[in-house]
Formats: structure tokens, C-alpha cells, sequence
């Protein structure tokens, strides 16, 4: 499978919206956002090579253990919010060679290039010759089928969010690598602060076993996860999906719409009249995200927990007597937040410092 994996959500639209606008006439200053820095040697050793129907994947070559950083990836292009076509456009005719060879080696997904010749006919009206408009439009498939949105993803897991929105977005060449599960074994996340795509163990992984990410919130209904698995040109076959072996009975898909509740409803809870029950709630999602037999839910572990001490703070009614037990109640499952941010994010600021 192509790493679909990057179109995860809104860049897709951005360049298409554009070109379909006629294009604006805003070009903003060409920034380089290149790190031709090594890659650390402390990062397990990885190799790309061919996955059981999905094309290329991404293998370990080492055992790693849980919650380890594996991937630490620069963007090999990168676009704002406000940039389109030709931004692109000229920062791939700006990569060093090196690079686009390996802009070239990723794979497109159908679905982009099936809309490749209607974007060469527009580029044509707007004055770009055929041999430009038909690479544009390649460059533009390529980068959709591989980027990812570099702000406002949902912190629980998912790449995803509001298709269509004008967000930035980038290609980080390692992790377009790396195929989808809806039970993934690494939790990717973009790290503000060094601007890189940095990938966690969400569990042990053995040698010789394929990484995976979720595309998506992966705590979404079965229909959901295949709409959107199919909007990126592919079906999701994964053991959840597939209904294989523990999944067979459909109590998975339950347990999962009690975990997606709360992660969606978390910046709602100030509204809600039932504090006591969503405390209630919280718990059981907390619970069910921790049960070792289904690893990749801890990705949805930090909210859950920065939810249950909210909605902890609201239900309770804070007797001065108790003020003290109270308060280091919600300051102890803040701080469990802050332990599986951690594990699956990493350290903002501990990051690369192997790399400086
Ligand atoms: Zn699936």
C-alpha cells in the first residue's frame, strides 16, 4: 500500500482548492525548512521493503521495546496554511537531488492521480505550458499521498481532523513509509518544537515485524474507519477490521465507542449536567484503553486522563475538609497524563538533544 498515510487529512484539499479558485496570486516568501542533519544512531534500524499487498512498508531490523522513539524525520517538503501549488511547486525544483529521488521513490495513491488530468487542463488556462502543468500536477499527487497535517491533529491517536481545513502540512519521508492499522503498533506526532515527525512503540515490536500507524482517530466506528480508509484509495483489512480472531465477537467495536466518546466529547464536559456519571465514564474508557490486550488504545490514555480530572474538579464539591485528598486526587491523574505524553509523544523539550 502507498503510504496513503499521509493525505491523512486536510493538505489533500488545499492544493486542489486552490487550482480549482483559479489560483490566488499570493505567493509567500520560499522558506527552507531542510535539516540535512543525520539521522541519530541511537534510533532502532529500520528498512523499507515490500508488505503482503500493500506495496512498500516499513520494517524493524531490531526487537524494540514499548514505548521507544523509532523514527525522528525531518520534512523533505513542507507547505502553510496559505500556500499552494506553486510554493510547491518551487521548493521541489529547489530540493537537492538526494532528495528528489526520494520524493520520487513514494508511491501516489489512485485517487489523487485520477484527478491529475483535470488539474493540467486548469494549470494550462492559467498559462503554464503542458510538460510544467502535467509534472505540477504530479508533484501535487505525490505530495497529497504523502503529507501529513502539522498542527491541530486530535491528541488522541488520530492524524486526522476536519478534511478540507487550510492547514499546514508536510512530508516527512520516513514515516510515508509506514502503512495504516486500526491497531497500530507506533503513534506518530509532530513535535512544534524541532518541526520533525517524531514516531513512538506503542508496544514491543519484534524483529522483522512491520510498523504501523493510525491514518485516523482509530477509536472511530467500523463504517467510519472505512470510509476514510477508502477515501485514501484503500480497504482496511486490519484484524480489527477484518474481525479476526478476539475481534470476532463485535465487543471491541463497543468497548471502542465508549473510548471515542469521551476523547470527543472531552472539550464539551464544562457542559454537561451529569458530572458524577461522566466521571463514571472516564474511568471505564481509561480502563478499557489500558486492558494490555489492546496496546494501541494508550495512545488514547493522555486525554482520557486530562478528561476524567476535569470532569473530577467539576463533580466535586471541594468540602474544605477534604480539600486536601481532593485536590491530589486530580493532581495525581493529571500527572498519569502526563506519564503516557511521555511514552507516546515524547518530551517536547528533552527531543534531538542526541542530535545537537
Ligand atoms: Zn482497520
Amino acid at each position: 500500500m502507498p503510504p496513503a498515510g499521509g493525505t491523512l487529512s486536510a493538505p489533500v484539499n488545499v492544493l486542489r482548492d486552490w487550482v480549482d479558485r483559479g489560483g490566488s496570486e499570493d505567493t509567500s516568501a520560499y522558506v527552507d525548512t531542510q535539516d540535512s542533519e543525520p539521522q541519530s544512531h541511537s534510533l532502532p534500524r529500520l528498512e523499507v521493503r515490500s508488505s503482503a499487498g500493500k506495496g512498500l512498508g516499513l520494517f524493524t531490523c531490531e526487537h524494540i521495546p514499548a514505548y521507544t522513539r523509532v523514527v525522528d524525520d525531518d520534512a523533505l517538503l513542507s507547505l502553510g496554511p496559505k500556500e499552494n501549488l506553486p510554493e510547491l511547486w518551487r521548493k521541489y525544483l529547489a530540493l537537492p537531488q538526494e532528495d528528489r529521488q526520494c520524493f520520487e521513490s513514494l508511491s501516489v495513491h489512485e485517487n489523487q492521480t485520477s484527478k491529475e488530468e483535470d488539474q493540467i487542463v486548469k494549470l494550462k488556462q492559467r498559462g503554464y505550458a503542458e510538460d510544467e502543468a502535467r509534472k505540477m500536477s504530479q508533484v501535487s499527487s505525490k505530495y497529497l499521498s504523502n503529507a501529513f497535517n502539522t498542527e491541530d491533529r486530535t491528541a488522541h491517536g488520530g492524524l486526522g481532523g476536519q478534511q478540507g481545513s487550510r492547514w499546514s502540512s508536510a512530508l516527512f519521508p520516513t514515516i510515508a513509509r509506514i502503512n495504516h492499522s486500526c491497531v497500530p503498533n507506533c503513534h506518530p506526532h509532530y513535535n512544534l518544537l524541532s518541526g520533525a515527525e517524531v514516531l513512538y512503540t506503542l508496544r514491543d515490536i519484534e524483529v522483522g515485524e512491520e510498523l504501523s500507524i493510525s491514518y485516523f482517530d482509530m477509536t472511530s466506528p467500523f463504517a467510519t474507519r472505512q470510509a476514510r480508509a477508502k477515501s485514501w484509495g484503500f480497504t482496511c483489512s486490519c484484524t480489527a477490521c477484518g474481525r479476526q480472531g478476539s475481534f470476532a465477537s463485535g465487543e471491541y467495536e463497543g468497548k471502542l465507542a465508549l473510548v471515542h466518546h469521551v476523547v470527543e466529547t472531552q472539550v464539551s464536559f464544562m457542559k454537561t449536567n451529569t458530572p458524577a456519571e461522566d466521571v463514571e465514564t472516564a474511568n471505564r474508557a481509561i480502563e478499557i484503553a489500558s486492558d494490555p490486550d489492546l496496546p494501541w488504545l494508550v495512545a488514547s490514555l493522555p486525554v482520557l486522563h486530562k478528561t476524567l480530572a476535569l470532569r473530577l474538579q467539576k463533580a466535586n464539591e471541594w468540602d474544605p475538609e477534604r480539600f486536601g485528598a481532593q485536590f491530589a486526587s486530580v493532581q495525581s491523574i493529571f500527572q498519569e497524563a502526563l506519564k503516557w505524553e511521555l511514552r507516546t509523544k515524547g518530551s517536547q523539550t528533552l527531543q534531538r538533544t542526541d542530535r545537537r
